[in-house]
């Protein structure tokens, strides 16, 4: 499957509740060469209305924090956990994320990047199952041979300076990681990779 058949699948989804609530369903964006996936929660009311990821508040916060390390949107790919948004920006249900993780693991298989960036604790729970983002934000970690980066979630640190600071040092960290991998590092190592990751 290309990344343009998997938009049009989006695009018109109708596998979780989630679709009636929606203006338009947000597939993601970003280089088909991308070195980092960065996954987040889900769309907010911007993107909703424009079908685009990362495009409200907190989405300029994530430009200046890729700006940091001299990053932009062009050089990485932008997800979330499910593509249309929770009324009221509520959390994804279970059976709402579930049903659209295939959608983000075919994104995955196909960009093929070095490293995954959650962003927040739904996206970090959802990979991973690890519920504490405060002990591992920061750390590379290693699930199945997939190497994921978990950060604290833009929205989240626009409401606190503590987390500002925080997760402006995470992403110095995580440009001396991608500065120590070299070509051939990307996270798939082979087919099965992704399916041990995802359980199926
Ligand atoms: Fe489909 Fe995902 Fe939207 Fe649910 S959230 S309707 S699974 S695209």
């Amino acid at each position: 499957m290309s990344l343009e058949v998997i938009v049009s699948k989006i695009r018109i989804c109708t596998l979780c509740e989630l679709h009636k609530s929606r203006t338009l369903a947000v597939p993601g964006e970003g280089s088909l060469n991308a070195n980092v996936i960065f996954v987040g929660e889900g769309p907010g009311a911007t993107e909703d209305i424009q079908g685009k990821p990362f495009v409200g508040s907190s989405g300029k916060y994530l430009d200046k924090l890729l700006d940091l390390i001299s990053l932009n949107r062009k050089d990485v790919f932008i997800v979330n956990i499910v593509k249309c948004r929770p009324p009221d920006n509520r959390a994804p249900y279970l059976d709402e994320r579930n049903a659209c993780l295939p959608y983000l693991k075919e994104q995955i298989r196909i960009i093929n990047p070095y490293i995954i960036c959650t962003l927040g604790k739904t996206a970090l729970e959802t990979l991973t199952g690890i519920t504490s983002i405060s002990k591992v934000h920061g750390k590379l970690i290693n699930i199945d041979n997939v190497e994921l980066f978990p950060l604290y979630h833009p929205a989240a640190a626009l409401y606190n300076p503590n987390l500002r600071s925080i997760l402006e040092s995470d992403m110095y960290k995580l440009k001396n990681i991608l500065k120590s991998y070299k070509k051939n590092n990307q996270l798939l190592k082979d087919e099965t990779t992704l399916d041990s990751f995802f359980h199926n």
